[in-house]
């Protein structure tokens, strides 16, 4: 069942196109990786998704009830929840103040503790998130997202700036979601994360979608070698 679709949405800013018809669905439980080019157009989707941009043309539907474009306040209300690219924490609160604003309850919350242990958080809760790792950063940030329980997590970059072993447990901390019933939309340049995640991979080029498949379908079409991953 498709938990999300997305009907013929174009964007434009000015003269230029960032997201050109683009049609197609996020079905329930998957994981769905979007990949392309700097530029194709990826962060505006999901701009689109949260409610931070109204697309200029398109529409698309959420649960099989909820209808958009939804301005940003309505996408938490229904479930759909973004991180960014860029790590966006209260640097001057401790870990915990930030799970709190979150709404993430404290100590006894099953979900909570689950968030906290998944997410490896347990031994900083008192630290000013300030001068925690960037990797933890990230992690926090994370539980930002989740503590606001979503259906639909769109997921811009998790894996930039990690180091290998980082990486490797941003992937296990997103399967542990996916494996409670989190839908996923990820996007990331990183193919081996990606592809080892993704039940399905959509490929977007200059605003168009190119491609969509599994990733092994994906990795040996030549279209999608020749346009993205035959780049290096
Ligand atoms: P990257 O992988 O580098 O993050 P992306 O696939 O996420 O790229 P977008 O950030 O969605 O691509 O950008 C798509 C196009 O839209 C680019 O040409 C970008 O310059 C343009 N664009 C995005 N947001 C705006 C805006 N607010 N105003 C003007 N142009 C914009």
């Amino acid at each position: 069942m498709s938990l999300l679709s997305i009907n013929a949405i174009t964007q434009r800013f000015g003269g230029i196109t960032a997201l050109s018809d683009i049609t197609m669905s996020v079905e329930e439980g998957t994981i769905h990786g979007l990949i392309g080019p700097n530029g194709a157009g990826k962060t505006t989707l999901i701009n689109i998704l949260s409610g931070l941009v109204k697309p200029s043309e398109g529409s698309m539907e959420f649960n099989g009830r909820q209808n958009g474009p939804w301005p940003m306040a309505s996408a938490v209300q229904y479930g759909i929840v973004r991180t960014f690219q860029q790590t966006r924490v209260f640097m001057g609160l401790t870990a915990r103040e930030n799970l709190r604003i979150a709404h993430v309850a404290g100590a006894g919350d099953a979900n909570a503790d689950d968030l906290i242990e998944a997410l490896a958080l347990g031994d900083v809760l008192d630290r000013v998130a300030g001068e925690l790792p960037y990797a933890v950063l990230r992690r926090l940030s994370l539980a930002l997202a989740l503590g606001l329980r979503p259906k639909l997590l769109l997921l811009d970059e998790p894996a930039v700036g990690l180091a290998p072993d980082e990486i490797t447990k941003m992937a296990e901390v997103i399967r542990h979601f996916h494996g409670q019933g989190l839908t996923v939309l990820l996007v990331e340049h990183n193919m081996r994360f990606l592809m080892e995640l993704a039940s399905r991979v959509s490929v977007f080029v200059q605003g168009r979608l190119l491609f969509e498949g599994t990733p092994a379908e994906c990795q040996n079409n030549p279209t999608v070698i020749d346009a993205y991953l035959g780049r290096g």
